[in-house]
């Protein structure tokens, strides 16, 4: 009989329920239990545990884990919370998640580029004035990351038609996409761009990384979209490239604070599209095949998936 396998979330009961009966449906073989729900030689025996937003204290609880799956393609807190003695982190890899990520990547830039925002306002103002048309190939789009998500958005964007740049650590090379790396790589991005789309992990060097000096690279009248983590963006820097340029429309799905507090500013500011959390959501059933595969191979060869680096933190 293998080890127990440990889920601990901090879900709600129910979507805790549902995740459990998805995995252990493809993993009969296996026993998978709740955190809450397990013994204490349970949780001694447990080698394995699959986490969405744990209390650290629950994972450190489980003593002989030898590797930790997360639910979420995004691990900074998971990472940082679980410290640097955790075993090691593999986050969700989930091509429909890259799917979803794209679509919504090219939704909103057809949303900045078919000028939404100002036709919102126009009609607000009920003025009647048609913008020119702009072919998307007369278009830029800069994507900060091209990992999962980033090469998934960058692909979709050409197949459309947008001309379309690629920004990453390490020099990469995808067809028909112009990539670039390295601080000189980011200027280039940043002064080219009509439309700038963050795919970053939240990192120590990704943390604040749109900051005051790098909106004023960007070009008179460009757009910044981020999906990817809240503080790798100045907010305030953001709000003031906003008002005095160059900067005209930001679309914001994540924030410092999540739920955005409804004291917010953000709200009402007529440049900022606020989005709660949507451009990717998680698919269930999607991530239980991924997870029960990933568990099914380390069974059967004792090889871990990939894991997260906790040096670079992603
Ligand atoms: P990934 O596969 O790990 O890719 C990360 C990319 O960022 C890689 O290309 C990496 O470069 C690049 N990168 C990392 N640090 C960098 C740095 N300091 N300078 C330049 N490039 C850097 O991650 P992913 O699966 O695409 O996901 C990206 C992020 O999206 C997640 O971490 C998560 O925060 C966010 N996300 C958001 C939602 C949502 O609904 N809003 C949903 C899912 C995920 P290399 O290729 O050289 O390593």
């Amino acid at each position: 009989m293998e080890n127990p396998i440990a889920l601990v979330t901090s879900l709600t009961p129910d979507a805790e329920n549902a995740w459990l009966a998805e995995i252990a449906r493809l993993l009969p073989d296996e026993r998978l239990l709740p955190f809450q729900r397990m013994s204490a030689l349970e949780r001694q025996d447990a080698d394995i545990a699959i986490v969405a937003n744990p209390d650290p204290a629950q994972v450190a609880a489980l003593p002989r884990l030898v590797w930790v799956h997360s639910l979420w393609a995004g691990v900074e807190k998971l990472v940082s919370e679980l410290g640097p003695s955790a075993p090691p982190i593999v986050r969700l890899v989930d091509p429909e998640l890259a799917r979803v990520m794209a679509e919504a990547v090219l939704a909103w830039t057809y949303y900045l580029h078919r000028d939404m925002p100002a036709y919102r306002t126009q009609q607000s103002d009920r003025v009647w004035k048609p913008r020119p048309y702009r072919h998307p190939s007369k278009l830029t789009v800069g994507i900060l990351g091209l990992g999962a998500l980033g090469t998934a958005a960058a692909g979709r964007l050409n197949e459309a038609g947008f001309e379309v740049v690629g920004w990453s650590r390490s020099p990469k090379a995808i067809p028909r996409i112009r990539c670039l790396h390295g601080e000189a790589g980011l200027d280039e991005l940043l002064e080219t761009a009509d439309i700038v789309v963050c795919l970053l992990p939240l990192t120590k060097d990704t943390r604040g990384l749109l900051h005051a000096e790098r909106f004023g690279r960007m070009k008179a009248g460009a757009s910044l979209v981020n999906f990817a983590r809240g503080p790798i963006v100045v907010i305030e820097d953001l709000v003031q490239a906003l008002a005095t340029g160059p900067l005209c429309h930001a679309v914001l799905d994540v924030f410092d604070q999540e739920p955005l507090p409804h004291a917010s500013s953000l709200w009402e500011h007529p440049r900022i599209t606020v989005l709660p959390h949507i451009s990717a959501p998680t698919d269930r059933e999607s991530a239980a095949r991924i997870v029960a595969a990933n568990i099914r191979a380390y069974r059967s060869t004792g090889m871990l998936p990939q894991s997260v680096d906790t040096e670079s933190g992603y």
